[in-house]
């Protein structure tokens, strides 16, 4: 019998006996990781973070690049640092991921890049002190902030310019971020204005501009006409003030969530990518900066879930699992679908339509709807697929329920790298 193709090649299935499937994390059980570890857990594949990382990067060899892994897609410690040790830079929009990224990788501060529409003085002054290579100033009022913050500090800051494209990206609407009317940026048409007045101050330092148009995009011709834009404006800005070294193109490059796709697939993505953003800016003679997030570690990480109860309201049946919204939000946020699959599968044995539901008393706590899912018994378990960015990292408490742990696998070593929380960690900050 031939395997499914799974989320290679992190994930997959193994046949443990005649017509039986077991859910594998590389070479270690998915059942094994949820007796050892509990569940809810939230489990990466190493092998997976390093291919997906390496496919990226080779798709702009043509073009001096750095990757600036987005942190806020997953920030434990061990992925920042398994990242650190392949070469890559980070991008950060509070102090609290610079604060991550230099405890994992101390040597990262040159790499790191600060985005975001509203960097405290607090973090800026955390940046500057630690020698950022570029912040991603978003308004004349950052610039200035900017500028009095590195006078004071007596440190030169290096800025490129967030523009705003004004170019729609076909996805989650709270998930678009290049048009007018998202907060993000500044127009084209202010930003030589904003530039000049940078360049006005001699502790900053005009090196570049940037861009971000939005997550889980998966068209490539909105990135191609993003680029377009900037690219003309960088041929503009021509300045005897100023010269600028680097474009940066942000993240944004969507995953299937819906189908499988092997490693020669996602590379090729990854080159149709590439092209859309590089072709825009050849003799332009700027290093490219790259911010990608759900691309490198989506796919790299599952959520397993074990079924609690198993009950039906008139005609609907619902799974209740140990996994809910605030373990992870997507289904409840963005109404995004996961594929969610047992750890032990015998295919071709009766399915039904389930909605799988987490513990949270709300109404939209749910993981999945109307869902056709094998036969599965209470106290067996589930994996929900693509759960590696944006899971843990908008993970809460709420309902005082304790943040899952997370294990990296590599090979046959699973590791913890985040132990669950304990109920009373979750009260620790409060008086009485
Ligand atoms: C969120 C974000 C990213 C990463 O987006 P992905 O869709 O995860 O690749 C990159 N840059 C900026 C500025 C962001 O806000």
């Amino acid at each position: 019998m031939s395997t499914p193709l799974l989320r290679p090649p992190g994930f997959g299935w193994r046949e443990s006996a005649p017509g039986v499937l077991e859910l594998y994390a590389e070479q270690t059980r998915a059942a094994e990781l949820a007796a050892r570890f509990g569940t809810p857990l939230y489990c990466y594949s190493g092998r997976a973070i390093t291919s997906r990382f390496r496919a990226f990067n080779r798709a702009f060899r043509g073009a001096p690049h750095t990757i600036c892994y987005s942190v806020k897609a997953n920030s434990n410690l061990a992925i920042l640092r398994l990242l650190g040790t392949m070469g890559s830079g980070f991008d950060v929009v509070s102090g609290g991921e610079l604060a991550r990224v230099l405890r994992a990788w101390p040597g990262a501060a040159r790499k790191v890049v600060f985005s975001g529409v509203g960097k405290t003085a607090g973090e800026i002054d955390a940046a500057l002190r630690a020698g950022i290579l570029l912040f991603n100033a978003e308004s004349e009022s950052e610039v200035e902030r900017l500028a009095a913050r590195a006078a004071g500090l007596k440190k030169r800051a290096s800025i490129a310019l967030r523009v705003n494209p004004d170019i729609p990206a076909e996805t989650h609407p709270y998930i678009a971020t290049g048009m007018r009317e998202h907060k993000f940026g500044i127009a084209m048409s202010a930003a030589p204005a904003a530039l000049a007045l940078a360049a006005s101050s001699r502790w900053l330092r005009v090196a570049g501009l940037s861009v971000h148009i939005g997550s889980q995009i998966l068209e490539s011709g909105a990135f191609a006409a993003a680029l377009e834009r900037v690219s003309c404006l960088a041929r503009d800005l021509r300045s005897p003030l100023y010269r600028l070294r680097y474009l940066d193109a942000g993240g944004g490059l969507g995953i299937p969530y819906q189908d499988p796709e092997t490693e020669v697939q996602f590379a090729e993505r990854c080159r149709q990518y590439a092209e859309a953003v590089m072709r825009p800016l050849r003799n332009l003679k700027l290093r490219l900066l790259l911010e990608p997030g759900r691309a490198i570690i989506g796919p790299a990480g599952i959520l397993i879930t074990r079924v609690l109860y198993r009950k039906t309201n008139g005609r609907k049946s619902f799974l209740v699992v140990d996994a809910a919204m605030n373990d992870l939000l997507r289904p409840s946020l963005y109404g995004a679908r996961h594929e969610i699959v047992p750890a032990v599968w015998r295919p071709g044995g009766a399915s039904e339509l389930f909605d799988v539901v987490g513990p949270i008393c709300e109404s939209g706590d749910f993981l999945a709807r109307d869902r056709q899912l094998p036969e599965v018994a209470e106290g067996e378990l589930l994996a929900i697929l693509d759960a590696g960015a944006y899971g843990m990292s908008l993970a809460s408490n709420y309902n005082t329920r304790p943040r899952a742990a997370e294990v990296l696998v590599s090979g046959s070593k699973p590791r913890l790298v985040r132990r669950r929380e304990r109920v009373r960690d979750l009260y620790a900050q409060e008086f009485l």
